[in-house]
């Protein structure tokens, strides 16, 4: 009985640990939390200032002294204690704190594909110590593909695709595991680069990555598109050193990107080359699924059909694709217990 009312209270979680975003799906709500994986510290005293959304907005503005960190990079953890902090925040954001003495949830969390022992041992320790009584892992493909509703399984191939904000991982799942994979370093923070980059060398302007991602999401396409998209590019003259504007069009979005997107094309290329010819049977029956917040860049669904010759389709709400995933697992995890990885901490 005391159980049962306990358990009441106990709110298990999926965590999605992106490089750009995290997301915490609770058990019997959905997701409840999408905050960018960012923190603000003070580096003069160490002190943690804000997370998540509210340091993003300090991104770039911010005096020399505090810095606004991404604890995560290639979508693994790079400041250990900093994305633990992180990861207790948003865990305790989204628990019924009155009750002191609510069990502590169990977590399933997303991580890249082909991780090290000592990465999932960070995860896993970082998780605990941001209060989780049961910590388990999963693969992102995994999580991705189960958020994007594919039968993962099943004894027929699918392929994923997920372009986050590090890294790009393609993945063949069959039977509930990774068959064949790549993951690149090339996403969408480095498209936001690349459009830095062109500004300054076509233009001479200093331009803000802020800025950058702004202008790829508003403008930003990976084909052709019907209309003439144009915006107004606004950052420093590197000759004057003054406030300067431009106005570009999506034309000059696409050729900054062209090299990323080319990257991320041979990539799926190279993988589908890599599986087994069964699988690859399965994947052209079914197509090629999009997740993460790359896949939202216009026309490039349209780009990677022509280039593959395959059928290509973007999973719904791509950005929450993982985070649904990792709570479909924590909704059923008896039944999806294969699905997950072995623990790092428990061998
Ligand atoms: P991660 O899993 O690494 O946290 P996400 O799946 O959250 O990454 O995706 C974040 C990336 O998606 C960022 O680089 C962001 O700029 C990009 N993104 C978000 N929306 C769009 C859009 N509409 N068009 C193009 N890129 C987008
Ligand atoms: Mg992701």
């Amino acid at each position: 009985m005391i159980f049962g009312y306990l358990n009441f209270f106990s709110s298990d979680i999926g965590i999605d640990l992106g490089t750009a975003n995290t997301l915490v799906y609770v058990k019997g709500k959905g997701i409840v939390l999408n905050e960018p994986s960012v923190v603000a510290i003070n580096q003069k005293t160490k002190q943690i200032l804000s997370i998540g959304e509210d340091a993003k907005q300090m991104v770039g503005r911010t005096p020399s002294y505090i810095v606004a960190i991404r604890p995560l990079v290639d979508g693994v953890i790079s400041d250990f204690e900093v994305t633990q902090q992180m990861l207790k925040y948003f865990i305790q954001k989204t628990q019924p704190s009155k009750f002191s003495f609510s069990p502590r949830p169990r977590v399933v969390v997303g991580v890249p594909y082909g991780v090290t022992e000592v990465e999932r041992r960070a995860v896993e320790e970082a998780a605990t110590n941001a209060g989780a009584k049961e910590v388990y892992l999963i693969e992102e493909p995994l999580a991705a593909a189960i958020g994007a509703r594919i039968p993962v399984q099943d004894a027929k191939g699918s392929m994923i695709v997920d372009i986050g904000g590090g890294t790009t991982e393609v993945a063949v799942i069959s039977l509930g595991g990774v068959v064949a994979s790549r993951s690149l370093r090339i996403a969408g923070d480095e498209m936001n680069e690349d459009i830095v980059d062109l500004a300054h060398e076509e233009y001479n302007l200093s331009l803000g990555l802020k800025t950058a991602e702004e202008i790829k999401i508003a403008i930003g396409s990976a084909t052709e598109i019907n209309e003439k998209l144009t915006y107004p590019m606004r950052g420093r003259d590197l000759v004057s050193g003054l406030p300067k504007e431009v106005i570009i069009d999506d034309e000059f979005v696409r050729r900054a990107m062209s090299k990323s997107i080319k990257a991320i094309i041979n990539s799926i290329k190279t993988t589908i080359e890599e599986s087994p010819p069964e699988l690859v049977a399965d994947i052209i029956e079914k197509g090629i699924v999009l997740a993460g917040g790359g896949a939202l860049l216009r026309g490039l669904a349209k780009l990677l059909n022509q280039e593959t010759q395959t059928k290509v389709y973007l999973a719904d709400d791509p950005l929450t694709c993982v985070a649904r995933g990792t709570g479909v697992v924590i909704e059923d995890l008896d039944s999806l217990r294969n699905v997950l990885l072995a623990s790092a901490l428990r061998n």
